[in-house]
């Protein structure tokens, strides 16, 4: 073939492939355009889940009749006039091609007015050929109706997926940034329906309520951090909240949703040993930086960024999430039978009168006040968790051969043996050094089948697992030999502690070398942990809740379960009533 160039039509709906991928990449320009435009309203009308329409209208500044033509043009935009600017890029457009690539696959209809203007204007572009700008009433702001979405683009119709999917994505955006832009009312409609609807009056609560339902809405921590010029706000949930997989972890950085797996693992380090293998947080969290430490023109969809200093921002969101998750102790409390379920034992003075649905976010941000970190250096990890440490604990006995009741300065606890003793197992191996972790022999070389996915996995890991003890030998396609375990492994089945291990490889898509070594040992813990069940002699009774109080995060095990569950003296002085309720 010889070689050409590309006609004119061709080209553009290559270039628009890159930035309209699916109905969602529509609703989502179009609402970077409305916030743009300064808009204090947006209503988004969407019919068969974006492929017959998507109609954005807000009340924001509008296009001028004679710029109208222009805004629909490839490379023209009012954000941008320089290449210098492209390091200070703070509004969400800039590359001026969403119009342009929208209209050349679709049907696309826009309609302006400015303040300034008597009447409103309107243009109509059928697969990126444009009519005639025409005289329209309507008021003033910008609507775009998107009508059959890739109609000229039948191999991206093939692709889409079932209605149910991209109206997930649409959702699920839209509402993202209703969380994000708490000022500005959004309206969403599916075929006439009410989807989503916010007041504006700022409450991100109550839009995080849209998103998760009003029970983990309430629950979620606040996150409120500020570090020079850097400032973290948002939400998280608490280690008793989780999910299979990453996908509710949502990132803005100065306004724009993006995709950053750098940030993703700053926040689960946050949760390290919280959690249970494979779960992960729900999280909406703002980062506000100057526009020039990020570059956001690495992505045509503007999902990603570049961060010049990418690890302080990702030790300010790892410090943010700590300190929010920290605020919030883990040891549950019962409450009475007709009690709101509050947050537990947060070390408070005088409670306020506050609407019961905001107090959790009130007693957050107390403590972050009173807590006043230097601005600087925040203490250490390690340092910062002492806070979660337990009282003295006097034993009174075991009950039901399963848990060990111990009383305190400030009341009763309830301690899961097994819980405690893996917690307790865990502190134990961690503060191993690795050098420490010693190999043993077995006496007959194992060998483990894989298929050939997971035997690649593993392959990868070879050299890390012998770092941890396991000795794994590749012994044909698909094959390995297991040579030695690692000692504090001694009495488990060698094929099955491996197995744990290529499970684990699995399961976490990029395998952070320390997070593969914490749930590996979180695993083997449970392996040999006293059972529930198991009668214990007064001795052990004790060791194990000394060994417990010793520990960094005696509160939950490595699995995020709780160890204890505590009755305060003020619980039980109201449930006998000893003293009125509050
Ligand atoms: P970009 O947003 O990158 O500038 P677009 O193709 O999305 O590129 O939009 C082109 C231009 O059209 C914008 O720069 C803006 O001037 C104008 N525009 C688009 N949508 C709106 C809107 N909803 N309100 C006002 N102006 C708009
Ligand atoms: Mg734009």
């Amino acid at each position: 073939m010889t070689i050409q160039i590309l006609p004119e039509e061709v080209a553009s709906q290559i270039a628009a492939g890159e930035v309209i991928e699916r109905p969602a990449s529509v609703v989502k320009e179009l609402l970077e355009n409305a916030l743009d435009a300064r808009a204090q309203q947006i209503v988004i009308r969407v019919e068969a889940a974006g492929q017959r329409l998507i109609e954005v209208s807000d009340d924001g500044v509008g296009i001028a009749e004679n710029e109208l033509q222009l805004a629909v043009a490839r490379h023209a935009t009012s954000k941008l006039r320089s290449a210098d600017d492209l390091y200070r890029v703070a509004t969400l457009g800039f590359r001026g091609e969403a119009l342009a690539s929208i209209a050349s696959v679709s049907r696309l209809t826009i309609t302006s007015r400015t303040k300034e203007a008597t009447t409103a204007t309107r243009l109509l572009i059928e697969g990126g050929r444009s009519g005639a700008v025409e005289r329209a009433g309507a008021p003033f702001g910008t609507q775009v109706r998107v009508e059959d979405l890739f109609f000229n683009v039948p191999a991206r119709l093939k692709f889409l997926k079932k209605e149910i999917t991209e109206r997930q994505q649409i959702d699920a955006l839209v509402t993202r940034y209703a969380i994000a832009y708490p000022r500005i009312r959004f309206q969403l409609f599916h075929d006439g329906r009410s989807a989503l609807q916010t007041s504006g009056n700022g409450s991100q609560r109550e839009i995080l309520a849209n998103l998760y339902g009003v029970e983990i809405a309430r629950q979620m921590l606040e996150v409120a951090f500020t570090e020079d010029e850097v400032q973290l706000t948002g939400y998280i949930s608490p280690t008793n909240i989780t999910r299979s997989n990453r996908r509710e972890i949502t990132f803005f950085v100065n306004g724009r949703w993006v995709q950053d797996a750098p940030l993703v693992s700053a926040l689960l380090q946050a949760y390290q040993t919280m959690l249970m293998v494979a779960r992960y947080p729900l999280a909406v969290l703002f980062l506000r930086l100057p526009p020039e430490e990020v570059d956001v023109n690495v992505h045509p969809a503007k999902a990603e960024v570049r961060f010049r200093k990418p690890e302080r921002f990702f030790v300010c969101v790892q410090r943010a999430a700590r300190r929010a998750l920290l605020a919030y102790s883990p040891i549950p409390q019962i409450n009475p039978p007709g009690w709101r379920s509050q947050p537990p034992s947060l070390p408070l003075s005088a409670p306020k009168q506050i609407d019961p649905a905001w107090e959790m976010s009130a007693q957050t941000d107390d403590i972050a006040l009173s807590e006043s970190p230097p601005a600087t250096q925040a203490p250490p990890l390690q340092t910062e968790l002492a806070s979660g440490q337990l009282p003295l604990l006097r034993l009174v006995g075991q009950a039901g051969n399963t848990y060990l009741v111990a009383e305190g300065p400030d009341g009763l606890y309830l301690v899961d043996q097994h819980a405690a003793h893996e917690r307790v197992l865990f502190e134990r191996f961690k503060t191993r050094s690795p050098a420490t972790i010693h190999s043993q022999t077995l006496l007959e070389a194992a060998v483990l089948h894989l298929p050939a996915h997971s035997a690649a996995l593993l392959e990868e890991q070879i050299e890390p697992l012998k770092r941890l003890g396991f000795l794994v030998q590749p012994f044909g396609p698909g094959t390995f030999r297991l040579t030695a375990i690692p000692d504090f492994l001694s009495d488990a089945d060698p094929l099955a502690a491996l197995r744990a291990v290529v499970e684990d490889i699995e399961e976490d898509e990029t395998p952070l070398q320390g997070l593969l070594e914490d749930r590996l040992i979180a695993r083997i813990c449970k392996r040999l942990a006293i059972k529930g069940g198991q009668v214990l002699s007064t001795e052990e009774q004790t060791a194990l809740l000394r060994e417990l109080e010793a520990c960094q995060s005696p509160r939950t095990c490595p699995h995020g379960r709780p160890t204890m569950i505590h009755l305060s003296v003020s619980l039980l002085e109201r449930q006998f009533g000893r003293r009125g309720s509050r």
